[in-house]
């Protein structure tokens, strides 16, 4: 068959079940590989949804200019969706983003501004604010603001919720995502808790973040916001998509926890994913060790592709310059010649 364009290749990832990694836990964890979207992360899923609903409902008009806050995913997605329908995008991302994230956006044509990201939501320099400036003054500009638009969720209720559910043929049990703007965690569990109100869910925070308090105490605590370096999850807002009662328990990971375990996966099960899809599957794992239960089958959903990560968790020496490996693990012609 022929697609129309590339956006019509978003969804139907695979389901991949975790073999050395998973070693010692009862039951079966399986991942779904988001990097087989057309951008190479499940944020093409979302991105689609919210420019087709703006489309929709006349936010976004022929000609106009996407304008958005993104940590590189979205901004793919949107970029694709852009490209396919005539648009134009420009996207803000926070300086602790990958280097590669902002050359494939610039790749893809849209225009990139990097914004210091140890400010707060609501200073002028913040990633949100300068979106948010830029919309009031860019003529017919269209701020999708993936944190508050529920088209976000909505894209994982329509297709990611349906996708697993037909995939492990309703025998899917828990339920383990990172939550960053919480589109992916709350809009399948949703669909996923529709059809099975037993299965439960796992939110994978990272330290430096608000939801596990927030979820555990329901008090918003300022002390727990302090930077971190893991891309993607975690947030020092409450997002409109976060949604607190479909998420039934937080598990937090350390950036370096998340990392070895990026590595892992790449090595040990040939998933050449980002880190925090290494997150995802170590705050998983950890949970999984002492709840999972032999029958139990947990899907876990991994975001995005290794490749965004290759100046970092896969870098030996940005990893020993961090102090989450002691030494390279490849010798270098010198080492050779000594
Ligand atoms: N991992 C990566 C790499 C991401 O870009 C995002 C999106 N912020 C997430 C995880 C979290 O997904 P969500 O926004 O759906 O909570």
């Amino acid at each position: 068959m022929i697609y129309n364009s590339i956006i019509d290749t978003i969804g139907d990832t695979p389901l991949i079940k975790l073999n050395k990694v998973a070693e010692g836990i009862k039951g079966t964890v399986a991942v779904k590989v988001e990097y087989f979207n057309p951008g190479n992360s499940m944020k093409d899923r979302m991105a689609l949804k919210m420019i087709e609903d703006a489309e929709k409902d006349g936010r976004l008009k022929p000609g106009g200019t996407i304008i958005e806050c993104t940590s590189g995913n979205t901004g793919m997605g949107l970029a694709l969706g852009a490209i396919a329908k005539g648009y134009k995008c420009i996207f803000t991302l926070a300086d602790k983003q990958s280097k590669e994230k902002i050359d494939i956006l610039r790749a893809m044509g849209a225009e990139v501004i990097v914004c210091p990201t140890n400010v707060g939501p609501d200073d002028p320099r913040s990633y949100y604010s300068v979106a948010r400036k830029m919309n009031e003054e860019i003529p017919n500009s269209f701020f999708p603001n993936q944190y508050d638009n529920l088209s976000n969720a909505v894209a994982h209720y329509e297709t990611t919720g349906p996708e697993i559910w037909r995939d492990t043929e309703g025998k899917i049990t828990h339920y383990a995502a990172g939550v960053g703007t919480g589109g992916s965690m709350c809009g399948t569990a949703k669909y996923l808790k529709e059809q099975n109100s037993d299965i439960l869910t796992v939110g994978i925070d990272s330290y430096g973040s608000v939801f596990k308090k927030y979820k555990e105490t329901g008090e918003f605590d300022e002390k727990e916001i302090y930077p971190y370096l893991t891309e993607g999850i975690g947030e020092d807002i409450l997002p409109e998509n976060v949604d607190f009662s479909l998420i039934d328990h937080f598990v937090k990971v350390t950036d370096k926890d998340a990392a070895i375990m990026t590595r892992r996966l790449a090595r040990e099960e040939g998933l050449f994913i980002g880190w925090s899809c290494g997150a995802a599957v170590k705050g998983a794992l950890d949970w999984a060790k002492d709840n999972l239960k032999e029958d139990d089958l947990m899907v876990v959903i991994l975001p995005d592709h290794g490749t965004r990560y290759l100046g970092k968790v896969y870098n030996d020496d940005w990893m020993k310059d961090h102090g989450f490996i002691e030494a390279r693990s490849y010798a270098t012609a010198e080492d050779i010649i000594k």
